[in-house]
């Protein structure tokens, strides 16, 4: 399996997981006229897309899904409760086929193995592993800690895209607003570089081949920074990148004959 971010940002986050048959979005917080350049940027087109995936309902996360349901009508996953907020909000209305997924169940989407489980931010929020291919991929982002099934969960994977949103040091002088802040810093905010590091270590990651650090805070954080701390925390072999915000990325496997 391989997967590419298309942007990885507090402004936009859409990333697409594929394996040989299937190939899925997950999350789509592109403005409309990002779309398709941006999939045209991964060698894809909307009619490549097998299905949509949410995390959250936060418009870095939405903002393009009822741009991409009209270029192409594929099913949207997520929570039966996240599926009910994007549904309330009117511009979802009519739409028929959101399908729910139930957390700590694995479910197919395609050829497609999904398992989703709840994670820790100020509204309903899912993480996924994935499993196709014979591989395995763990994928959480926008949540205050890692809950504890993720480390028994993510002990196997071969590549984990992983949230790391802040640097503690830089919010000192950050021209956030305090309770901004105390949001993001808190049980229900964001996963700083140092958390993330932590969660790293406590996962093991022996067969992890791929690290994408993701949801990087462009004022309050530095890809270098957000790399050196996570490097700390990982076996020497594993490849580890931080996904560019608001531009497509590369994709995982092209990453790994890189390195
Ligand atoms: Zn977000
Ligand atoms: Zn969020």
């Amino acid at each position: 399996m391989k997967f590419c971010s298309l942007s990885s940002c507090s402004y936009a986050n859409s990333i697409i997981v594929q394996d040989k048959n299937t190939c899925v979005l997950v999350d789509c917080g592109l403005r409309k006229r990002d779309l398709k350049p941006f999939l045209d940027k991964a060698g894809l087109s909307p009619g490549d897309i097998d299905a949509v995936l949410i995390t959250h309902r936060h418009i870095d996360h939405v903002y393009g899904l009822k741009y991409f349901l009209k270029e192409r009508d594929v099913p949207v996953y997520s929570s039966a409760l996240i599926l009910k907020q994007l549904l309330e909000s009117i511009s979802f209305r009519g739409h028929s086929r959101f399908c729910a997924l139930r957390p700590d169940a694995e479910q197919n989407i395609g050829t497609l193995t999904v398992n989703p489980f709840r994670l820790s931010h100020d509204v309903e929020t899912i993480g996924f592993t994935f499993s196709g291919d014979g591989e395995k991929m763990g994928f959480i982002t926008d949540t205050g800690f890692v809950p504890g099934c993720c480390m028994q969960a993510f002990q196997s994977i071969d590549y984990l895209y992983i949230e790391s949103n802040h640097d503690v040091e830089m919010y000192k002088h950050s021209a956030k607003p305090p309770q901004v802040i105390r949001r993001n810093l808190g049980s229900t905010g964001h996963l700083s570089n140092e958390q993330c590091g932590q969660a790293l270590g406590s996962m093991g990651l022996s067969n992890c081949k791929l690290v994408v650090l993701g949801h990087l805070s462009e004022e309050d954080n530095e890809p270098r920074r957000a790399i050196a701390n996570a490097r700390q925390f990982l076996p020497p072999g594993t490849t580890l990148v931080s996904a560019p915000p608001r531009i497509p990325g590369i994709w995982s496997d092209q990453l790994l004959k890189k390195d």
